[in-house]
């Protein structure tokens, strides 16, 4: 099993699928699954029995649901742009992610 590149909090673009090409922040990230939340993307109706504390009225709700890790790139909080993901150890030892783009190539995740 290999590591997750994108993590809680980061900003994605979809690349594929009936979201492709929109953006938006990670809520959740399921390792096991390979499968991110992204919010208000891939909206789906759930059909809910009446809860008495969240949801008294119980009927049809939206909410978001995962999205394959492979069909999401991660966006570059430097240069803005969707990138693959590189790594880098500082002098500490500590594995930072790195944008892949040429142009680019800064820090993803702050040292
Ligand atoms: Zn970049």
């Amino acid at each position: 099993m290999s590591v997750m590149k994108i993590h809680k909090g980061d900003q994605v673009m979809v690349i594929s699928g009936k979201e492709s090409g929109k953006a938006g922040k990670v809520l959740r990230v399921d390792k096991e699954k390979r499968r991110v939340v992204i919010e208000r993307l891939n909206m789906a109706k759930r059909h809910t029995r009446p809860n008495p504390k969240k949801n008294p009225q119980g009927g049809v709700i939206e909410r978001e649901a995962p999205i394959h890790a492979s069909n999401v790139m991660l966006v570059c909080p430097a240069c803005g742009q969707s990138t693959r993901v590189g790594y880098r150890f500082t002098d500490d030892g500590t594995k930072v992610r790195v944008c892949r783009r040429a142009s680019c190539g800064k820090d993803i995740d702050r040292v």
